[in-house]
């Protein structure tokens, strides 16, 4: 194993034993290069872990949450001093640039710091009664052990997010990290780890815990009865086994699934301003967030303009190795990415698509086992059956329409419904883009890309995205349970709907 990557998972708290001889190998998605060999969990393991957690939770939510809170308080510190390391780690094993392998870690110092300030916070209403001498509360208690299984993209941000609402509102975590990213899961996870070791035995054994392997060991826990909550970031295929299982047991789940973001541009928008954030959230990540801008919606009056903006734009950008000082684009996660790119814009051909810049191979002779690509932008003369499907990948469709009206029809007109954007200086348009009316995705911005969400905001989205929300607002909800209490302190019995009874 190279010395820097050994050296680097030491300080994360990663030994070598956890990584070498194992039979889950981790490659970089950079050169194609082994990494590790991880030691997978077995599905008795998995057994154990899932009885642990249950007995912590018996535990863990008789501590007061604003204690609890102390815990992520001390979770966000060693992210924070970590922070480098783990970026790197992300980096290395995902392929992304060192700018957004930093940012990912920042999204869990974030999420630590806002779940602090919860632990303080996790309140009900207080509900004025019809009986004379009552009075109604709502409560909200810890709901039992959550799972939180995972994408490749998000290796280290998502677990954040969810653990450190999980274990603030008293529920024990079991992580899952996706296959193809348990380097960067881990050393998120042994940050948690050192700061349970800081929290002390307030901390119950099994509080928190973290299962490496494929699907089937994600399976036992999406169908284990002790596990309430399922929260389940990752592709569509993925949601749509889970969601039926832990529905088929009355769990409750959280499903972050795929998206397939557009962008309207209308005549009155910035188009400097549009051009940089179509840059950002189309190739960023290389177009492999769930957030990434798939689809462009220009209006005809400022297509021309725009393409001519965005084209040398995209001539200038620098794909390569991702830790390299002005990368923008690294590489994607394997060659079945690359093949699915390549087949979609295969398929976009043939249903009418113009390829305008990219989509082929990059990079191919330094790097021959691994796959770069230049972004690519198709021009499509209808939101055909490709464009309604999400392409994991820089493939940017440009769409053109006449009327406002067909914009806003053409950027509902397909499955997903994750994040959403317009830029437009018209106030009339911009509103009616936010309104009951327009996006219909569970993000909707104004002037800025569909990615990049900050975490003090609800994350998710509608129709196959999931439905469900996570990180910021009100979605430490979902972690709880709500219990509505009833309290007479009269001397009466009355009863409700003015109901006599004997
Ligand atoms: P994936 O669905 O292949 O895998 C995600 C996780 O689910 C992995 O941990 C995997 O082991 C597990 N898994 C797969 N099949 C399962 C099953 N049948 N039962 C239980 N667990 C199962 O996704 P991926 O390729 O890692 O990630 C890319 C996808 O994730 C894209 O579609 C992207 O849009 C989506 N994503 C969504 C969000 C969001 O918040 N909406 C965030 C990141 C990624």
């Amino acid at each position: 194993m190279n010395s820097e990557l050994l050296s680097t998972l030491q300080r994360c708290g990663i030994s070598p034993d956890e990584i070498q001889g194992g039979t889950l190998a981790v490659r970089s998605p950079i050169d194609g290069a082994g990494l590790a060999r991880v030691r997978e969990t077995t599905p008795g393991e998995v057994d154990a872990m899932i009885a642990g957690s249950k007995a912590a939770f018996l535990q863990w939510r008789m501590v007061p949450a604003p204690v609890r809170g102390e815990l992520v308080r001390l979770w966000g510190e060693e992210l924070r001093q970590a922070k480098r390391d783990i970026g790197w780690v992300v980096s290395v094993e995902v392929g992304k640039i060192t700018a957004e392998g930093l940012g990912e870690v920042q999204e869990g110092v974030d999420i630590c710091e806002f779940a602090l300030g919860l632990s303080r916070q996790l309140h009900g209403r207080t509900i004025v009664s019809e009986r004379p001498g009552h009075r109604i509360m709502e409560q909200y208690h810890p709901l039992g052990p959550v799972a939180v299984i995972t994408a490749f993209n998000f290796p280290s941000a998502v677990f954040a997010w969810n653990a450190a609402l999980a274990l603030v509102c008293g529920d024990p975590v079991i992580f899952k990290p996706s296959e193809k990213a348990v380097l960067s899961g881990l050393a998120t996870f042994k940050a948690l780890e050192r700061a349970i070791a800081r929290f002390g035995d307030r901390a119950p054994p099994g509080l928190a815990q973290i299962v490496i392997g494929g699907a089937p060991l994600a399976e036992m826990l999406v169908d284990s009865p002790a596990i309430p909550l399922v929260s389940a970031t990752g592709s569509t295929r993925m949601g749509r086994s889970v969601g039926p299982k832990v529905a088929g047991r009355f769990g409750k789940r959280i499903l972050e699934l795929g998206g397939n973001n557009a962008m309207v541009v209308t005549p009155a928008a910035d188009l400097d301003m549009a051009v940089r954030a179509i840059l950002f959230s189309a190739v960023g990540t290389a177009g492999q967030r769930c957030t990434s801008l798939r689809r462009l919606i220009v209006h005809r009056a400022v297509k021309d303009a725009l393409l001519g903006k965005l084209l040398p734009a995209y001539a200038s950008l620098r794909i390569g190795h991702p830790l390299a000082t002005g990368t923008l684009v690294g590489p994607l996660i394997d060659q079945r990415a690359f093949d699915t790119l390549q087949d979609a814009i295969a398929t976009a051909k043939t249903q009418g698509g113009k390829v305008l810049t990219g989509g082929e191979r990059a990079l191919a002779e330094e790097y021959p086992a691994a796959w770069y690509v230049r972004p690519a932008i198709v021009e499509m003369p209808a939101q055909t059956s490709i464009v309604r499907e999400e392409t994991f990948g820089p493939l940017l469709y440009v769409l053109t329409y006449d009327d406002f009206d067909e914009a806003i029809a053409i950027h509902n007109d397909v499955p997903q419904g994750l994040s959403s954007c317009i830029f437009s200086n018209d106030l009339r348009e911009v509103e009616t883009f936010l309104s009951a009316a327009g996006s219909d995705c569970g993000m909707a911005n104004v002037n800025i890309g569909p990615s990049g969400a900050e975490i003090g905001g609800a994350f998710g989205g509608e129709k196959e995205t999931g439905g469900d929300r996570e990180s910021g607002s009100d979605a430490w909800k979902q972690y709880m349970r709500r219990t509505t209490n009833t309290i007479n302190f009269s001397k009466e019995l009355p009863l409700a709907q003015g109901i006599t009874f004997g």
